[in-house]
């Protein structure tokens, strides 16, 4: 063994000589400590986010585990015969980067047979459903998927004729999971017409004539025929998560949270890991419907054979999770009160109309308690003011029962937290998961429709810090490989650009001062989000002993000009001390 009992501190070696069986192992594990690193990254400019040491040069890596963060001096004279050096040239180090919300399997098998280009107009899907068309045998149904009207120049839905003149011969169906516009050939196999009953779970949009558009909001039942994808085997899981996680290597992600899985996500998990093949951490969140009665959803939430810490550092039981209303996306964010007059983007006018709330209020209680009572983290799908309260009552019924603060229970999205909403998260204990890239993208869109008052609270980043809430940062990545124009973008470094200058799409600023500074939006990706998965002792910072996680990037995140941050390029990805991705040399 190497090492040598002179190199052990005085106390460690007098107790090992001293003390019987236990002694011995403490001894020998005190000599296995001082095993020279296997490797020293040096010159370098790293930021840890370790308090106690915010900047350094050099850092060693031993048994997949910081060990010496410091000075090149410092570090470099812990090297012994077999320690690899990387001179790092004064290149810049972070910790590994979290994305607190991301859908890998999906966004893989999303492209699987066709790369989705990005559609920011009616032509774009035009052109989309063409290439389609030339493609697809004859009758089968295009499906465009994940498209946004929020996204679209237009701001609004291309129609049914649109559709028509791109592909009239078979069924065309472009959808977000809630509203769906059919071209005529969709309209006809679903038997639609001027004529054709309202469904009572939505809404067959119709013209002034009575003839439908071609938008159908809501109706899943009724659209169920169109929305049937190919059957996903293990195999193409483990293919999905497996291309996945590489891309997001090569953004410098180490560890995800992925929000949406059930038992076959967790199968592809499993499996994935027993090959040894995972290249980032994986904290797994179990998604439940929640609907039928209070007492079913416990029921459901009973059969469920594990809670959230079940597994190792890689692989890790997460959070349980349910959807509580729809999104900014689509007009189905339940709203504290009525949308308003401006809802014409998303296609309808309604007075009364707050969104959609999925979950009856008893339901959601019901799963707060049963979670805290087995031990889930949990969290809820909100992007609408209303339902987060709803959400923050239900953790506040359970708290009053046992407290929930050490399970972490968590808001998903949470686009709207008023400062009364932002004070009972403090008060409970309860962080927030959010998403920068929807001030990005959807911001210019939707602030008409909300108004000034609502949009004063939209992503509200600065106000959470201040009130000592941990917030995250994730993707929502969804679909598509590319970092920067996937729905949503996985990449972090726009992620960070955008919760440090809040810009959009079209120039503007939204609520500039909710900005974060650097370390705050650093640390939304790095230690907020290890909080999420309880994991903050053990990654999110580059200190000796935590998990060997970091990436080298090509300019200083602290110095370089504010607009270049998006433009970061990870140059080595490192999980555990193994270079998971590399073009450093
Ligand atoms: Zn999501």
């Amino acid at each position: 063994m190497p090492g040598n009992v002179n190199q052990l501190p005085i106390g460690a070696s007098g107790s090992a000589v001293l003390l019987s069986m236990a002694g011995l192992f403490l001894f020998s594990a005190s000599l296995f400590s001082q095993r020279p690193p296997d490797t020293i990254y040096y010159n370098g400019a790293i930021v840890t986010m370790w308090p106690a040491h915010p900047v350094a040069e050099a850092v060693a890596i031993r048994e997949g585990r910081f060990a010496t963060v410091g000075s090149n001096q410092q570090v470099l004279r812990t090297a012994g015969p077999s320690t690899a050096r990387v001179d790092l040239h004064g290149r810049c180090v972070l910790p590994g980067l979290i994305d607190s919300h991301c859908h890998p399997i999906m966004a893989a098998l999303g492209e699987r047979n066709s790369e989705v280009p990005p559609l920011h107009s009616i032509a774009d899907i035009q052109a989309y459903i063409r290439h389609r068309d030339a493609m697809l045998p004859a009758g089968q149904i295009i499906l465009v998927p994940h498209v946004f009207v929020t996204r679209l120049k237009e701001r609004r839905y291309p129609t049914r004729g649109e559709l028509d003149a791109a592909a009239a011969d078979r069924p065309v169906i472009v959808d977000n999971g809630y509203a769906a516009v059919l071209n005529s050939a969709a309209l006809a196999k679903l038997g639609i017409s001027g004529s054709t009953p309202q469904p009572t779970d939505g809404r067959i949009v119709k013209d002034t004539e009575g003839r439908p558009t071609g938008l159908v909001l809501g109706a899943p039942e009724l659209l169920a025929p169109l929305r049937v994808s190919p059957p996903v085997t293990l195999q193409d899981r483990l293919w999905a998560l497996r291309t996945m996680l590489h891309h997001y290597n090569e953004v410098g992600i180490t560890s995800i949270i992925d929000r949406a899985e059930g038992p076959p996500g967790f199968r592809a998990y499993q499996a994935l890991h027993r090959q040894g093949k995972l290249t980032a951490r994986c904290y797994v969140t179990y998604i439940i419907n929640a609907q039928g009665t209070p007492a079913q959803v416990r029921e459901s939430i009973l059969r469920i054979p594990f809670v959230t810490g079940m597994g190792d550092d890689w692989y890790r039981v997460g959070t349980l999770k349910t959807f509580l209303d729809g999104g900014i996306c689509m007009g189905t964010a339940y709203l504290r009160k009525p949308y308003g007059p401006n809802t014409g983007l998303y296609g309808y006018h309604d007075p009364k109309y707050r969104g959609v709330l999925r979950v009856p209020e008893a339901n959601l209680v019901a799963m707060a308690k049963t979670a805290d009572e087995l031990g889930w983290q949990m969290t809820a799908h909100t992007t609408g003011g209303g339902s987060t309260d709803l959400l923050l009552q239900a953790y506040q019924a359970a708290n009053r029962e046992n407290p929930i603060r050490n399970l972490r229970f968590t808001v998903t999205h949470g686009d709207f937290p008023n400062p009364h909403a932002i004070q009972m998260a403090k008060e409970l204990g309860v962080a927030f998961d959010c998403q920068p890239a929807w001030i990005y993208l959807d911001g210019p869109a939707v602030k008409d429709v909300f108004g000034p008052a609502r949009m004063s609270n939209f992503i509200p980043l600065a106000s959470l810090f201040r009130a000592g809430v941990v917030v995250a940062g994730g993707s929502d990545h969804m679909i598509g490989f590319n970092p920067n124009t996937s729905t949503n973008p996985y990449n972090p470094f726009l992620g960070m650009w955008i919760a440090i200058t809040r810009k959009t799409v079209d120039g503007t600023v939204i609520n500039p001062s909710e900005r974060l500074n650097r370390r705050q939006a650093l640390r939304m990706y790095t230690l907020n989000a290890a909080w999420l998965s309880f994991d903050e002792k053990k990654k999110g910072s580059i200190e000796p002993g935590k998990l060997a996680d970091m990436v080298v990037i090509d300019r200083n995140y602290l110095s370089c000009p504010v607009d270049s941050i998006k433009d970061i390029q990870a140059l080595r990805t490192v999980v555990g001390g193994r270079v998971v991705f590399d073009r450093l040399n």
